[in-house]
């Protein structure tokens, strides 16, 4: 990282919310259901599959994780409504995994019998490593009701090869990411060159296993090295897509996919709780700020 991109780190904090604004407009899909449906039915009309997330973790009422189900219920009712070609990613904590066991399990059952009423696809995203063998646990859960579920596991994680291990099955269906949160060496990968071979070692032990994998990077050199083991191992369009998230510049790399057959999948976050989120954003990418400034002051 460079000194210029180290400062601008250090000032996230006292950025101006106007200028968040700003940078939450490229990567959040808008405020309103009806703002992130419309760009649901956008991206599908330019060839690409979506996946809808309502921003928010962590919630303190069991109320207000009621409240975020009902929500993602009434997602899965009107992506059924308008025909579109979207599922569901929830976080565990924002339905309620950390407030009682109880309330999470009957949350999740409701979202699973709308994924089953309209024969979509739930994906349980993963969180920080508190939260990843209740996750998995609440996985293998929902497997037994209905097979269309999928969890999320982190490239990062030393303990993931074993995981997956575990779970291969005919119907086992996971998105490989890098993993965003900071995680202790003890059980993270810290250097990104290392992460990355994880990555590609683990996307191999999928193809190896025959299961269906999502694959999340914007790493172009990691989509390299995948596309020749694409090639190198000839696995099947139909056992993979590549997943990424929404706004996130991929310098034609999606377009790249579409002409070869494979299935892109755009993340669609939205909602209210907009400024974590782009704040998260701008730390992986202290470059935006730079494009932003840009478009702000020329826009001016
Ligand atoms: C569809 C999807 C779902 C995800 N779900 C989870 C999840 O459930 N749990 C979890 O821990 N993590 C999740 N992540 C985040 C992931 O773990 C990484 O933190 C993130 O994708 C960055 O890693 P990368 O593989 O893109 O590679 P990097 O090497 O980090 O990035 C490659 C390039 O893309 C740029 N870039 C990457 N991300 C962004 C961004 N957000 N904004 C702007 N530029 C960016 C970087 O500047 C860099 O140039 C998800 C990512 C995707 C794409």
């Amino acid at each position: 990282m460079n000194y210029f991109n180290r400062l601008v780190l250090s000032f996230v904090p006292l950025i101006p919310r106007i200028f968040v604004r700003r940078i939450a407009g490229k990567y959040v899909a808008g405020e309103t259901k009806e703002e992130a449906l419309a760009t649901v039915k956008s991206l599908n009309d330019q060839g690409f599959s979506a996946t809808i997330d309502i921003l928010g973790e962590h919630v303190k009422s069991a109320e207000r994780a009621t409240e975020v189900t009902q929500s993602y219920a009434q997602l899965f009712n009107e992506i059924q409504k308008r025909n579109l070609d979207c599922n569901v990613s929830i976080k565990p904590t924002h339905v309620g995994m950390e407030l009682s066991e109880h309330l999470f399990a009957e949350n999740l059952s409701l979202l699973l019998a709308k994924a089953k009423e309209h024969d979509n696809f739930l994906r349980i995203d993963m969180e920080n490593s508190p939260y990843t063998d209740l996750t998995i646990a609440a996985y293998q859960s929902c497997l037994t009701t209905y097979q269309k579920v999928g969890t999320v596991f982190q490239a990062y994680l030393h303990r993931t090869e074993k995981d997956l291990l575990q779970l291969f099955s005919p119907h086992f269906n996971f998105r490989l990411c890098k993993g965003i949160y900071r995680e202790d060496p003890n059980i993270a990968i810290q250097e990104r060159r290392e992460i990355s071979n994880n990555f590609l070692n683990l996307i191999r032990i999928a193809f190896k296993n025959e299961c269906y994998v999502g694959i999340a990077t914007h790493d172009l050199a990691l989509l390299d090295n995948i596309y020749q083991l694409i090639d190198e191992m000839q696995i099947h369009s139909s056992k993979f897509e590549f997943q990424v998230l929404y706004g996130v510049p991929m310098s034609g790399w999606l377009e790249k996919h579409l002409e070869k057959g494979y299935k892109v999948r755009v993340y669609v976050p939205f909602g209210p709780e907009w400024y974590d989120y782009s704040i998260r954003r701008l730390k992986e990418n202290p470059n935006i700020v730079g494009y932003v400034m840009g478009n702000f002051f020329h826009k001016k």
